[in-house]
């Protein structure tokens, strides 16, 4: 088993490459963005709770989200491990999470950030904007996004580093590049 976060920037590409290191690596996908989207749709009741959290770019309260996440890992597991896509966002949560991991008797095994420069990713959230429809994809929900991500979400890296999981790659180039990039360091993380 080996379970990976896949970090970054709202835009930074995290949801195309996690779908395709998934397949390639037989892993569970978790995106927990995914999962608020699917219940909002389906109208329940943490749909409705979430709904104008999400539309405002803010993030959904950690109390809400460990419980997710467990039903997830129950629902989706896969022989080679788990990628977390847009989960842990803030430090409780993944405080959180490495308490879940102890739980399941495994752990985080790698942290991949995939780094973009702002600008790329405003423009990337704008074209994805008009192609899907989101909600939360227009510009000032995108600049709340983040801001979001800076204050509450990259405090992250410096966690993982101090548990020398972290690791970055350029997350500019083609998508093909990039996914070469990072199935390089998984590799090399696996052994
Ligand atoms: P994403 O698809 O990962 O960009 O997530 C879309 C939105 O869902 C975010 O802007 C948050 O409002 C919410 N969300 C997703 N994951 C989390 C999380 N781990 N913690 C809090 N909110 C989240």
């Amino acid at each position: 088993m080996f379970n990976l976060i896949l970090f970054g920037p709202p835009g930074s590409g995290k949801g195309t490459q996690a779908s395709r290191i998934a397949e390639k690596y037989n892993m569970a996908h978790i995106s927990t963005g995914e999962i608020f989207r699917r219940e909002i749709k389906n109208g329940t009741e943490l749909g409705q709770r979430v709904k104008n959290i999400i539309e405002k770019g803010d993030l959904v309260p950690d109390i809400l989200l460990i419980d997710i996440l467990r039903s997830a890992l129950e629902i989706d597991a896969k022989p080679g491990g788990v990628i977390f896509d847009g989960f842990p966002r803030t430090l409780p949560q993944a405080a959180d999470l490495d308490i879940l991991m102890i739980d399941l008797k495994q752990k985080v095994n790698l942290v991949l950030a995939l780094e973009v420069n702002e600008e790329e990713v405003v423009k990337r959230l704008l074209i994805r904007a008009q192609q899907e429809g989101r909600k939360d994809d227009t510009e000032e929900v995108i600049r709340n996004r983040m801001a979001v991500y800076h204050k509450q979400t990259s405090p992250l890296i410096q966690y993982y580093e101090k548990q020398g999981k972290y690791k970055s790659i350029r997350g500019m180039g083609t998508i093909d590049e990039i996914f070469n990039g990072i199935c390089q360091v998984i590799d090399k993380a696996r052994g």
